[in-house]
């Protein structure tokens, strides 16, 4: 038999990273702050485009890709699956910070860990995409 919690409230956990915990609380396993759900790996920033799914979000990033021959840059997206607790409950268009987690399902293994409020633009439009970093020598050539 386990002995009854000592403490009043059940605080969030700490997760390792340096974010703001959610002032709700929810009793969802596979939240990071009050589930048993561990956080490791890729921390990345990117917006919510759609919440129809139980409990997942889909995040899109932007990133520039350098293209040596033209001395320019691509622009490319990606969209990640990620778990959205429901003690964060982002809504769409919110800029979000995403942490990498075990395979929660098929095609999750990130969870939403904070909510960096409101996107300066949508996604649809032009969104503001973060500094190139250098271009890797020799990448993806032929
Ligand atoms: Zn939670």
């Amino acid at each position: 038999m386990t002995p009854t919690r000592t403490t009043p409230a059940r605080r969030a956990r700490d997760i390792g990273l340096d974010v703001r915990a959610p002032k709700a609380r929810c009793d969802d396993r596979h939240c990071p702050f009050h589930g048993r759900l561990p956080v490791r790996g890729q921390v990345l920033e990117g917006t919510v485009v759609s919440t129809g799914m139980q409990r997942t979000a889909v995040v899109e990033r932007t990133l520039l890709h350098y293209i040596p021959k033209f001395e320019r840059y691509e622009k490319r997206r990606r969209r990640y699956l990620a778990h959205a607790p429901p003690c964060l409950n982002v809504p769409v268009g919110h800029r979000v910070r995403i942490a990498e987690t075990r395979p929660l399902s098929k095609l999750v293994s990130f969870c939403i860990v904070e909510d960096l409020g409101e996107a300066a633009h949508r996604v649809r439009g032009e969104e503001p995409v973060e500094t190139p970093v250098a271009p890797a020598a020799g990448e993806e050539s032929p």
